[in-house]
Formats: structure tokens, C-alpha cells, sequence
């Protein structure tokens, strides 16, 4: 299959009709980049997993860009529902609802609820709006990869997998959407995001986390609630260790570890915040983005680690980019300190909870 690249700018009508007859479509979203399908099209969803090599037990996420598409998709939605679409969509939230007879169970991994979203991006939204289909999107990576943050990264897993490629530039937010669980008390995240239960709790009383998300050895025994959170999560090629302590404290244990890493010859890479960077002696050193902005961190922390892939590194280290850090004498809000909490858990999992304290 010939993938085509089509810009962001240019037209969609190529792309529109590739959905509607079934056919596969990566496009830009705020979060990461999504493999889209026709929701309501067994086939479609089908061919998803194929490109992907995914467990076809791990539901889709539903992409629409009109509100009253949630009685089309949902059994039944509750005021609160609504209230959340009005406070964040278009935005990085998604709701697990109890699914309507419209949607397929190739779509929802064989499960009665649907997870559905609007996202918050142009590309996204023109997709959705000439398609006039609902678009069934997990991230747009192979199965195993990071979520790509780049039409690069998309094309890099799918070229000749898949129909067509949105090119819309680099994403923002860089990690996946909020999933909220609306359809059992008490309220629970299923998977950390952009949007945090501080967030949440101005529309719901009450959101806890899933138990098994919230720490390694819980997960171990309890079954999280979203299918996709139970998978190996993607780890790069490289050992990676997160290096947890007083700023310098890192510093001055990376470089000694560094230093014996190249008399033994292990290329060795660096995660750095901007405010320490220049502090390394040695190794291969990318820069995550600033403790004083977490959202500069969640933007390039997948690139960051498909390029140390790509160069082949031995061994990663990486500061860790935890709540006291990001938001301890920085000023942060109660909002960026849990949105802290949701890049650890995506690079404490890329790390296999590989943390060493100093
Ligand atoms: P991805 O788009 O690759 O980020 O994957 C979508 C995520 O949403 C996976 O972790 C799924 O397990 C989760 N998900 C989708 N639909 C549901 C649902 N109905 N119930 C629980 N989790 C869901
Ligand atoms: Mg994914």
C-alpha cells in the first residue's frame, strides 16, 4: 500500500474519502498523533489493529467534533457528561460512557462503554468535519513504540501500513488525553493526562485514580480499568534509570556514572531539564524542556526517547521530572503538580521503574 503525506494546509477531500470508505488516516491531534478509521465501521477498526499490531481486546478512542455526537455513540449521558464537554472539549479529556448499539465491538474491544473525545487541534477537527464521520484513533505508533509527536515519527511506523498521513507539524501537548470513567462511582482516571482531578473536581465531586495505576507493585495484583494500561508499555532499546534526588546531587551522580560508562565503552545518553543541562561533562545530552513549564517536558520526552533509539544509546539516564521538582519552590500550580504526576508515569514505565535515588 502507497501511504500519501498530505500538509495540514492542503486539501482534505483525498483523505475524507479514504475514511468514509473504510479506509486508514493518521492526523494530528493536541496530544499525539492518531490512527484514525471510521468508528462505526467494523472493518475499519479491524484494519487498525492490523497497522498497529495491537491486541484487538484494546479499545479504540472515539474522535468527534460536535457534542450532540455523544447521543449518537452513547446508551445514555449524564448531565455531568455534558458539563465536562462544555468545560474541555475540544481538549485532551476523554470519557469512558456506557455505548450506544451504533457503536461496533470491534470498535470498544469487545466492552459495552465507548471512550469518546473532541480534540483540540485544527487538523484534527478539519478531518473530522469534511470526513462527517466519527473517527475510532488509538495513538498512531506500532504497538511496542512511543506515541509519535511527529508526522516523522507516523511515517517512520507506517509508511505502506496505512492510507494517508496528516501532516500537521509537531503536537503540543506530547502525551495521550485524560481517560476519565464516568460510568461507575466513584469517578475514576483511568490514565493520567493534561487534565488533572484538581480540573475535574470543578465539574465532579469526587474523582479518585485508578488503584493500579497509581504505583508499580499495586499493578502487579489489580487489573487497571483501561485494557491499554495492562501492556507492556513501550521501552526504549536503551537501559534507562531515572535519577531522583537534591538537583546537584543528580548532576554529580550522572557525571560519575557517565565517566565509567565511556572507560567501558556504553554510549550514554542524557535527559536533562534546561535549567541543569549545562552542568553534564560528558555523554549525550537532549534537553527535556523547562521545570519552571512542564508542558515542555510532556511535548519532547517521546521524541527524545525514539532518537536515542535511533542513535543506537546503551544507556539513558534521566533526571527525574517529579511533583516536588516541577512544582516545589517554582510556583507551580496544584494543576502542574498532577500533571507532573502524569509525565513520571509515562517515564516511569518507559523506565520499567528503573529509579535510583541520590
Ligand atoms: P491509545 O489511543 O493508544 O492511547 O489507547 C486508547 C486508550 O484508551 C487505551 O489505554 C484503552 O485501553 C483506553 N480505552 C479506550 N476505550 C476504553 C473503554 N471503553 N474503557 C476503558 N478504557 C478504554
Ligand atoms: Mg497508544
Amino acid at each position: 500500500m502507497k501511504t500519501i503525506v498530505i500538509k495540514q494546509d492542503e486539501s482534505f477531500e483525498e483523505a475524507a474519502k479514504i475514511l468514509r470508505r473504510g479506509g486508514l488516516v493518521a492526523f494530528p491531534t493536541e496530544t499525539v498523533y492518531g490512527l484514525g478509521g471510521d468508528a462505526l465501521n467494523p472493518e475499519s477498526s479491524r484494519k487498525i489493529y492490523a497497522a498497529k499490531n495491537r491486541p484487538s481486546d484494546n479499545p479504540l478512542i472515539v474522535h468527534i467534533c460536535d457534542i450532540s455526537a455523544l447521543n449518537r455513540l452513547c446508551a445514555e449521558v449524564p448531565e455531568y457528561a455534558y458539563k465536562l464537554a462544555q468545560r474541555f472539549w475540544p481538549g485532551p479529556l476523554t470519557m469512558i460512557l456506557k455505548k450506544s448499539a451504533a457503536v461496533p465491538y470491534e470498535t470498544t474491544g469487545g466492552l459495552d462503554t465507548v471512550a469518546v473525545r473532541m480534540p483540540d487541534h485544527e487538523g484534527a477537527l478539519k478531518l473530522l468535519r469534511e470526513s462527517g464521520v466519527f473517527i475510532a484513533a488509538p495513538s498512531a505508533n506500532l504497538s511496542g513504540k512511543p506515541s509519535p509527536t511527529t508526522a516523522e515519527h507516523v511515517f517512520h511506523d507506517m509508511n505502506g501500513r496505512i492510507d494517508a498521513i496528516i501532516d500537521g507539524g509537531e503536537v503540543g501537548i506530547g502525551i495521550e488525553s485524560t481517560i476519565v470513567d464516568l460510568t461507575k462511582a466513584p469517578f475514576a482516571i483511568l490514565r493520567p493526562g493534561y487534565i488533572t482531578p484538581v480540573m475535574l473536581e470543578s465539574v465532579l465531586k469526587e474523582v479518585i485514580y485508578d488503584p493500579a495505576i497509581i504505583d508499580a507493585n499495586a499493578s502487579k495484583d489489580l487489573r487497571p480499568r483501561a485494557p491499554g494500561m495492562k501492556y507492556r508499555h513501550y521501552a526504549p532499546k536503551a537501559e534507562l534509570t531515572i535519577i531522583k534526588g537534591l538537583e546537584q546531587s543528580v548532576v554529580d551522580k550522572i557525571n560519575s556514572m557517565v565517566e565509567n560508562n565511556i572507560l567501558s565503552g556504553l554510549k550514554t545518553g542524557i535527559i536533562a531539564a534546561e535549567e541543569t543541562a549545562d552542568r553534564y561533562k560528558a555523554g549525550n545530552v537532549k534537553i527535556a524542556g523547562s521545570i519552571k513549564d512542564p508542558v515542555t517536558i510532556s511535548h519532547s520526552l517521546y521524541g527524545i526517547l525514539r532518537s536515542f533509539d535511533d542513535e543506537e544509546t546503551d544507556v539513558i539516564y534521566s533526571e527525574s521530572f517529579d511533583r516536588e521538582r516541577l512544582c516545589g519552590d517554582n510556583g507551580g500550580s496544584a494543576s502542574d503538580e498532577e500533571f507532573a504526576g502524569a509525565i513520571m508515569n509515562r517515564l516511569t514505565k518507559a523506565a520499567g521503574h528503573h529509579i535510583m535515588e541520590v
